[in-house]
């Protein structure tokens, strides 16, 4: 089952056309990569499915639901949307402990299911030990850990994560991204990555969407883009 898909998408900024008539779509369970060079509009194609920017043009469905619709000036605010998002600028919040960032999103459950839930997530991406640790004790994977952890915790159906890995040391990355990838293919959720680095999206991506200045010029799975001339 389709778990997002954004038909059509077109988004302007000023005069730039930063997206233009795109379309896409992720399963439950997927993984997708947006493949393409700084500039090419992969973050705004991210923005414009967490609702983080205005959709001008296109429509954008959520489990069968549309979620906004820019004939229809319609758009879900973002935490209403049911997505969880891991951003290169979406930090951990330094004063609260790792308990507390993971439980950021789950404030609507007794505490008791909010305990089992972050002991849960937390196990998940093997940092059990660090509940009450704060962000700035936490090396830079682990620190990527808790921000995946954070953003898993309320089961959203859609995960969304812009260049998870760029802030990380290429030592670390590779690791982060096995652990990433795994902790991901458990969870079930569909997930929707930027990255511009093709050998990041052949490792991690069921499949890839090639964009360039603002169009998708090229998709699917890594072995049918790869061996394509
Ligand atoms: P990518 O994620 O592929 O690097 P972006 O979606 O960030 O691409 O940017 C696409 C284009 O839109 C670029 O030319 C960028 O300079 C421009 N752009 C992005 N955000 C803004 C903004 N807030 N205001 C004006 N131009 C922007
Ligand atoms: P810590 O010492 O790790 O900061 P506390 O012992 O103060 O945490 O809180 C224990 C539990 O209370 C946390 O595991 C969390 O589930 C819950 N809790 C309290 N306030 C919040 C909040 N604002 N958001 C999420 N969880 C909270």
């Amino acid at each position: 089952a389709s778990a997002l898909e954004l038909h059509d998408v077109s988004h302007a900024y000023e005069k730039l056309l930063a997206v233009d008539h795109v379309s896409l779509h992720v399963n439950e369970g997927e993984v997708i990569c947006l493949l393409g060079p700084s500039g090419c509009g992969k973050s705004t194609m991210l923005r414009l499915a967490a609702g983080l920017e205005a959709l001008q043009q296109g429509r954008v469905v959520m489990q069968g639901q549309t979620i906004a619709d820019g004939a229809a000036r319609l758009s879900v605010p973002p935490e209403r949307r049911g997505v969880g998002l891991v951003f290169q600028d979406f930090a951990l919040f330094p004063h609260l402990s790792v308990r507390r960032n993971v439980g950021f999103g789950l404030t609507e459950l007794e505490p008791a299911r909010r305990d089992r839930r972050i002991a849960e997530v937390l196990d998940q991406v093997d940092m059990a030990d660090y509940a009450t640790a704060f962000p700035h004790a936490l090396s830079g994977g682990q620190q990527q850990r808790i921000a995946l952890a954070r953003a898993l915790a309320p089961q959203p159906a859609v995960l969304l994560l812009d260049e998870p890995f760029s802030g990380l040391d290429a030592r670390l990355r590779e690791q982060i991204r096995d652990e990433t990838l795994h902790v991901l293919k458990r969870s079930r959720t569909a997930t929707l990555m930027v990255t511009h680095d093709p050998e990041e999206a052949m490792f991690m991506a069921d499949r890839i969407y090639l964009m360039q200045s603002g169009r998708v010029v090229q998709s699917g799975s890594p072995d049918a883009l790869y061996h394509r001339p």
